[in-house]
Order: C-alpha cells, then structure tokens, then sequence
C-alpha cells in the first residue's frame, strides 16, 4: 500500500568540514559545506519527523553557522512541534536526535543496536561518545513511554518502512517512503553526500565499511529509475530541489 503525503527536507544550520569527514580518506584537507537537515513528511492529519535536527545552545557549541529553530522551519509548513505523532531517528547522533525532548508526545522508533552501543562499555570512550548529546540524553531517551525501539526492518505505517543497515552506526536505519506520488529514500548518515553512493566511499564517520558497502547495495535494490535518494548531508539536497521558504525544500 503506498502513501499519500508530502515530504520536505528542512535544513537546521551548516558547517565548515574537511571533506574526509564525509568521504573516507579522500579529498584530505579539501573543505565543504555540509548542510544539517530533519524531515518532514506530512500527511493531511498527522506529522511524522524523520530526526529532529538539534537545539540552539548545541548547535553553537559544535561550531554550527545560519542556525534555524526547527519550530520555525515546522511553522513555516503550518505545523507546531505538538502536531508530531512521530519520530523515526535514523540513528542516535547528536545532529539527528538531541532535539527530541520537546517532543514529549511523539512516538519514538529507532534501532535497538544504537541504543545498546552508545549505552554500552563503548560509549565511554571519547571516540565514540563526542557523537552523541550524552550517554544520559540517550539513556533519558530510551526511559521515554512513548517508544518503540525495534530491530531490523520495520513497517512504521502504509508505505513507509526503515530498514537497519547499520555502517555509520550499529543501528543506522533508512526510511523508504512509497508515496503515490513516487518514491523517496532518506538515508541518514549511512549515505551522507550523493559522492558516496555513486562512488561506493563510505563516509569518514564510520562503523564498519562492509556494512556501509552493503547499505549502498540495499538503496540500490529498494530504488527504482525514478526514486529520490536523499543522502544525509549533501547541500545539494538543497539546490536540486525546489525552495518552499528559507531553509525547506519539497522533495516530494
Ligand atoms: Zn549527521
């Protein structure tokens, strides 16, 4: 069964990287801009975020520029945050979850692997936790009632289904979107700029690489000629698609 609904990038902030964040051990000491983005996909009575982009106080202190409230990006689409039902995160890194308090209604769905990696001996070293908003905020996280942690594929609602890949993170997970319109893969950080799927290069910010390699497999199974891949953080996200107000983009 397809979906009927609409789906928008909105774009939080950016930053300055060298680019062997985004591409594994190619293009050192080149910079890019990198764009932050949550997503939108609205349907007539319900709102469903994929991530949530981040507050402000954080946003400044990890060095990010042209910051935008997510209330206001949601208001600009008509929407208040009490109007989200529901949250899919595509893993539990800072810039994809560390808003996720102020919604205390929305149902939570995110992967069971993240929760026990960042939760677990691991998440106390600092190469693994400078990624995350805090080993509490995740704990605080999963103490949520309203959360359906899962494993693996998952049917979130007609036409919508998340399939964990892991790669970035043990449980990184895409979004498959089958709309009537078309079809739309938002695939987080596994796949983060469009370099990455077209040249097979995971991303600097890894897991594992196998698991990145396949991730590139699955988006290519689950596509068709005419789906939108969506990657994470590409800019181009951005200027491929057409510009709805200041910091959103209708991709479908
Ligand atoms: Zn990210």
């Amino acid at each position: 069964m397809k979906s009927n609904c609409k789906i928008y990038a909105l774009k939080v902030g950016e930053r300055v990287v060298d680019s062997t964040n985004f591409l594994y051990l190619t293009d050192a000491g080149k910079l890019s801009i990198i764009y932050y983005y949550f997503w939108c996909i609205l349907f007539d009575h319900e709102v469903i975020l994929v991530d949530t982009g981040f507050p402000e106080d954080l946003g400044r202190e990890r060095g990010i520029t042209n910051y935008m409230l997510p209330e206001q990006l949601l208001g600009r689409l008509g929407r208040k945050k009490a109007d989200v039902s529901m949250i899919i995160l595509t893993h539990l890194h800072w810039d994809h979850s560390a808003d996720i308090r102020s919604y205390p209604e929305a149902n939570v769905i995110f992967q069971k692997e993240d929760l026990s990696f960042f939760t677990g001996p691991l998440g106390d070293y600092s190469i693994i936790n400078r990624f995350i908003s805090g080993k509490k905020e995740i704990k605080f996280l999963s103490q949520r009632p309203n959360i359906q942690i899962i494993d693996g594929e998952f049917h979130v609602t007609p036409g919508i289904i998340t399939y964990k890949v892991g790669g970035h993170t043990p449980g990184s997970q895409i979004i498959a979107i089958d709309d009537a319109k078309g079809k739309v893969i938002l695939c987080g950080d596994v796949c983060p700029s469009y370099r990455n799927l077209d040249e097979n290069l995971p991303g600097g910010i890894h897991y594992s690489i196998p698991e990145c390699l396949n991730a590139f497999e699955k988006i290519r199974s689950l596509a068709g000629p005419e789906t939108l891949i969506i990657p994470g953080h590409d800019k181009a996200v951005y200027s491929n698609h057409g510009i709805i107000e200041e910091g959103i983009v209708r991709l479908l």
